[in-house]
């Protein structure tokens, strides 16, 4: 049977809970033990697959297709182990499945109720990831105590933790612990009601996690000790880091975290040095030099709307030893003036749905083609640069995607971008989302394949429209390299330009399976490209 670690928070959001278990994740890998996480997520959505980035941040799909929270991106960047459909359970799923057994009457005209239907599914979800046999089962829960709707989940959790025994579950409460300015102290106050509330559902956290933004001294963790009924040497201080966040896997083990849970776990497994992070903080802490790159999307102002994209560029810095400074540039500004980009070193445009911002995107993958700077474009950006091409090489200036066609009131003149089912000409026209992993074979000659260093490779999709076959020819008549397909549906899945530094866009959204670590290819040769420009 596998162990159950569990991660609440409490007092505030926001305090890095994913970040924390992410980092947890990799000191028990390091340690050696085999690992599953998943995240529990309180709202009633199914899944996030239709909620905005304003909402939410971006959706995080895994191999197997789920649409998830972005908290399972921290995880694969800290733990570099994939996640699947199975780490992340809504509580809309969780009464969606509910409902429909009751539907299906599997319940034999039982009385549904919140316990134990509502819990025991909640338990069953968790628990099937045992049939992976991993050692431990890190289980993140969204939200903070206290709030409504995460209260069923912590009765399933503390349910479990007693079903399967106090060796073999842990509690881990990661709270804030705040400093007065104007009194000039620290105060342990709203973490003691955040512990009591815990303690009021009977769950005991072995370990606090105190996010601060102050040195804490002896005195405070030996209140909070005291006060919220936690073993002194569980007291963990988690200060806000000055270079990075990927230095908080060497914070967590430095305050010997690992040790007290393989401890609690009666676990024993040498330890060993972080030795691969602790030079990726070397490199982070001293980089050769900075190097711009401006990222043309529709959210700009959000922080986590690009996350993996954000995080993805940085890892790609990384492997150059340059700090990557992102410019956030908001693509309705480019249709108006395009030039903006003369200041940056390398652009991006990222994926997206819905036409605002769409001309600019289009008029930057041009400014990119004519002006030699190092692009890269996912999904919609490989959309936009096809559409570009198409206008200003080809001379189809009606090209367009069809994605926007009610939108924009009129029938595309010519769709190089439709569905699936459009360039076939079929009655039946859904427009189903291609999600998860699909594989690509590349173009021997190319920079992907460069890249890549492999024919064969498989990335992670998620979206409904596609290159348009029909207007193959006419692009590669003019020089656009169509250097990824895929072998299954015979789609395009990757483009590039042959005369130029570095221009390459793939259908999927690469960004996903990149590691601070193990930096992804294309973004690793991108940022290199552009690391190149600035250099002159
Ligand atoms: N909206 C486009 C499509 O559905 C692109 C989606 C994306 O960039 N993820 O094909």
């Amino acid at each position: 049977m596998a162990k159950y670690l569990f991660i609440t928070g409490g007092v505030v959001s926001s305090l890095g809970k994913g970040i924390t278990a992410a980092s947890v994740g990799r000191l028990l890998i390091n340690r050696g033990l085999n690992i599953r996480m998943l995240k529990l997520d309180p709202y009633l959505n199914v899944d996030p697959g239709t909620m905005s980035p304003y909402q939410h941040g971006e959706v995080y799909v895994t191999d197997d297709g789920a649409e998830t929270d972005l908290d399972l991106g921290h995880y694969e960047r800290y733990t570099g182990q994939p996640t699947s459909q199975k780490s992340n359970i809504t509580a809309g799923s969780v009464y969606w499945n509910v409902l429909q057994k009751e539907r299906r009457g599997d319940y034999l005209g039982a009385t549904i109720q919140m316990i134990p239907h509502i819990s025991n599914e909640i338990k069953d979800r968790i628990q099937s990831l045992e049939d992976e046999n991993p050692d431990v089962i890190l289980i993140e829960l969204g939200g903070t105590v206290g709030d409504i709707e995460g209260l069923i989940f912590l009765e399933a959790i503390r349910q479990l933790a007693l079903e399967v025994g106090r060796d073999n579950s842990m509690f881990i409460h990661l709270t804030y612990v705040p400093f007065i300015a104007a009194a000039k102290e620290v105060k342990t106050k709203p973490t003691q009601q955040s512990v009591a509330k815990l303690r009021e559902i009977g769950i005991m956290p072995d370990v606090l996690v105190c996010r601060t933004e102050v040195d804490l001294e002896q005195e405070h963790l030996d209140k909070l000790s005291l006060f919220c009924n936690v073993q002194k040497d569980c007291v963990i201080v988690e200060k806000d880091v000055e270079t990075s966040i990927y230095e908080i896997p060497l914070v967590l083990s430095q305050a010997g975290l690992d040790e007290i849970i393989l401890n609690r776990f009666r676990i024993v497994k040498p330890s060993k040095p972080l030795t691969d992070w602790e030079a990726l903080i070397e490199t982070i802490k001293s980089p050769k030099g900075t190097v711009r790159i401006g990222v043309v999307g529709k959210y700009s102002e959000l922080q986590d709307a690009y996350k993996s994209i954000y995080e993805a560029l940085y890892h790609g810095g990384y492997a150059a030893g340059y700090e990557v400074d992102i410019v956030k540039v908001a693509a309705e500004d480019i249709e108006k003036d395009p030039s903006i980009l003369d200041t940056v070193d390398g652009v991006l445009i990222p994926g997206g749905f819905g036409s605002r911002g769409m001309e600019g995107k289009i008029r930057a993958a041009q400014y990119a083609r004519e002006n030699n700077i190092p692009f890269l474009g996912i999904c919609l950006g490989l959309q936009c640069a096809v559409i570009e091409f198409a206008r200003n090489v080809c001379g189809l200036t009606g090209a367009h995607t069809t994605e926007f066609d009610e939108e924009r009131g009129e029938k595309t003149e010519h769709p190089v971008v439709c569905l699936m089912e459009e360039q076939m000409d079929v009655e039946e026209k859904g427009g189903t989302m291609r999600l998860g992993a699909c594989p690509c074979i590349l173009e021997e000659n190319s920079k992907a394949f460069d890249a890549y260093g492999t024919k064969k490779v498989s990335e992670r999709h998620r979206h409904r429209y596609e290159v348009n076959n029909n207007y193959r020819e006419q692009l590669e008549e003019k020089g656009l390299v169509l250097s990824g397909i895929n072998p299954d549906i015979g789609v395009v899945e990757m483009i590039e330009l042959p005369d130029h530094p570095w221009f390459v866009a793939t259908q999927a959204h690469p960004e996903l399976k990149s590691q601070p670590v193990n930096p992804h290819p294309l973004f690793k040769d991108f940022v290199a490209a552009a690391v190149k420009k600035a250099e002159g």
